[in-house]
């Protein structure tokens, strides 16, 4: 069945996440189109780190922040789809937009968000075969909970900042810290460098796994080779974190007839009212380039602002250029009332 929606907002990061709440807000018919199996965009790729920077939010970590986005974000029951890869945009006769997921399906949008970020992100996987068994439970691309790794030898696989930054991390929490990475030299920042240099954990230079050895679904045992010498060594192991960086999957065509103008680094030209090139297309966080655009989670937030007001304009030219802040907004006000009768006792 045909069903026709108000913003269709392609991405369930936070710009994608807030937008929805946003759009709510300002009563709008809204669908999230997540081509990941669960929503958070980048946020999900950094469980672990703690943010410091959203303001009146307090130090929170990653994956506490993604839930909290998600629950904001269904507060007006926005229909919303994971799994679903927006390929192609165009639009029809009616001045409607027709998006079709990588399932072959047709979504229909009398305006579309853009919260597409950089796009689909998802972490470079070892390729040893047999591996993806011991997926979930102690071989992590992201990284688990710190007290899963409390007094455990612990192995990252990895020369950059991430898999650096975190065998820094690891150092006071972990019983051992093993690096291991390909080149004669991390690519990472120097001082995180000395500090691990200078420190009792064990580096492997030009260096790679060759194996993973394991009972049933746990691995205990990498097997490495030195890629200079082709001396091969084994490593008992608790966990091993992969830091190899990630694939990026930017693919999304827009029809011909539509002008979506970018910038010669790939992000949607747009202007701070979320408006792009094209009537009708708007985006949102860290798809977009305008002067002044801030690369941030509070910059995603403006901008989603910016652009479900901008779709409220384009949808309805009669409507208030903005909402009312949210104590004035009356959706809200029995949950307003709830929360004083709670107060109250
Ligand atoms: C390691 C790291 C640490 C960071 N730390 C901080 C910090 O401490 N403070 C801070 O303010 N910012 C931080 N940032 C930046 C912040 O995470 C980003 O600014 C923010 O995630 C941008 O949100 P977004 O929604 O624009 O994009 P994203 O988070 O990238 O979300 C985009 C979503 O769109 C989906 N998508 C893409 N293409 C399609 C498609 N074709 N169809 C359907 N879905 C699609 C993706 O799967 C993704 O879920 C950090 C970033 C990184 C990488």
């Amino acid at each position: 069945m045909k069903e026709l929606f108000d913003v269709t907002i392609i991405g369930g990061g936070p710009a994608g996440l807030y937008s929805a709440f946003y759009s709510g807000l300002r009563g709008m018919k809204t669908k999230i189109l997540e081509a990941q199996p669960s929503l958070g965009g980048k946020v999900t790729l950094y469980p672990e780190k703690m943010i410091w920077d959203v303001g009146g939010q307090p130090p929170v970590t990653g994956g506490v922040f993604a839930k909290q986005l998600v629950e904001q974000a269904l507060t007006f029951q926005p229909t919303v789809f994971t799994k679903k890869k927006v390929g192609f945009i165009e639009k029809d006769s009616n001045n409607q937009f027709i998006l079709t997921t990588d399932d072959g399906n047709k979504h229909y949008s009398k305006a579309v968000i853009l919260a597409n970020g950089g796009g689909i992100i998802t972490p470079k996987r070892l390729e040893i075969e047999g591996s993806s068994r011991f997926e979930g439970n102690n071989l992590h691309y992201k990284m688990p909970s710190i007290k899963s790794l409390h007094n455990k030898v612990v192995m990252i696989s990895g020369g950059g900042n991430a898999a650096i930054d975190w065998a820094v991390e690891l150092l006071s929490i972990a019983k051992k810290v093993i690096l291991v990475y390909r080149r004669g030299e991390a690519g990472a920042h120097e001082a995180q460098v000395d500090k691990l240099e200078n420190s009792n954990a064990t580096i492997l230079k030009n260096t790679v796994i060759r194996s993973l050895e394991g009972v049933g679904s746990y691995l205990d045992e990498a097997v490495l080779e030195n890629v200079w010498t082709g001396e091969i060594t084994k490593e008992r192991v608790d966990h091993v974190l992969v830091h190899h960086g990630y694939h990026q999957d930017n693919s999304l065509d827009i029809s011909d007839n539509l002008l979506m103008e970018r910038t010669k680094d790939g992000f949607y030209h747009g202007n701070a009212q979320g408006c792009t090139s094209q009537e009708g297309i708007f985006a949102a966080g860290d798809n977009i380039f305008y002067e002044g655009k801030v690369n941030l989670l509070v910059g995603a937030f403006q901008d989603a602002v910016n652009a479900v007001n901008s779709v409220k304009n384009y949808i309805d030219p009669a409507a208030p250029a903005t909402a009312m802040v949210s104590s004035h907004n009356e959706q809200f006000d029995e949950r307003n009332h709830e929360i004083v009768r709670e107060m109250l006792g």
